[in-house]
């Protein structure tokens, strides 16, 4: 469903991502995992069309994407949830999620909303309450609910779980299992190395702008060079 191929992205002069290789197939659910600044960010926001890049491509459903704006990578399905969550804190729950509709017509948005509030209900109850309002891990479901309106055949994930207390990574990664079943496809990007490798199918390793490692992710949580270095066992 997605592919990259030799990817290079750069902030002024200083380049920050060396040459990334990945493929995503249909109905997987792929992590990227790695260190603060490895670049995991970047990487997505090259994919969505956010940041520019200088050298590669990005294969999407059969279309090549060099600088083809986001705004069209998103009708073509390819949907972004950024770092940080990005929500409008003085708009309530329900126009930040009109706000991720902006391209569809009033029937989608509607149909599209409902499902939102099938997959979180209690965005159903805040409804119209403002934004800004909610519990850090209801903002990342908004987030993640917002991303997922247009119905997008693949999420770009970022950093979910960050700055949440345990019981709540725990539910966000319990969504992103959810999504697989919804038929979503994934790419998540985490720093939170064990469990998005424990929801992943497959994982790469990013370490300074460079893909280190790749594999299943069973394998990968049993490599004793992740283990020491990423997940603290
Ligand atoms: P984090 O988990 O903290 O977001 P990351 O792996 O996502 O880390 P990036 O945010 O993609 O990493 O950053 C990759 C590198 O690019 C880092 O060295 C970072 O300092 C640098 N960088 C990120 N954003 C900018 C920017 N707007 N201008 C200049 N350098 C940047």
């Amino acid at each position: 469903m997605l592919t990259v191929e030799n990817l290079r992205a750069r902030y002024g002069r200083i380049e920050v991502l060396h040459g990334i290789d990945l493929t995503v197939n249909s109905g997987e659910i792929v992590t990227v995992v790695g260190a603060n600044g490895a670049g995991k960010t970047t990487l997505l926001r090259c994919l969505s069309g956010i940041q520019p890049i200088t050298d590669g491509r990005v294969v999407f459903r059969g279309e090549t994407y060099v600088t083809t704006p986001p705004h069209k990578r998103l009708r073509h399905g390819l949907a972004h949830s950024p770092e940080g969550r990005q929500i409008f804190t003085n708009l309530s729950v329900e126009e930040n999620l009109r706000l991720g509709a902006f391209l569809y017509d009033d029937d989608r948005v509607a149909r599209d909303m409902d499902e939102a509030f099938a997959l979180f209900p209690v965005l159903r109850e805040k409804r119209n309450l403002a934004a800004g309002g909610l519990s850090g891990g209801q903002q990342q479901m908004l987030a993640i609910a917002r991303a997922l309106m247009g119905r997008p055949a693949c999420l770009l994930l970022d950093e979910p779980s960050m700055g949440l207390a345990p019981l709540l990574v725990q539910q966000i990664f319990d969504v992103v299992t959810g999504l697989k079943a919804l038929g979503v496809t994934v790419l998540l990007v985490e720093q939170n190395a064990f469990g998005a490798l424990k929801v992943a199918d497959r994982g790469y390793v990013m370490e300074t702008g460079r893909i280190a490692m790749e594999g299943p992710a069973e394998a990968l949580i049993a490599d004793p060079r992740i283990r020491e270095a990423y997940l603290g066992i």
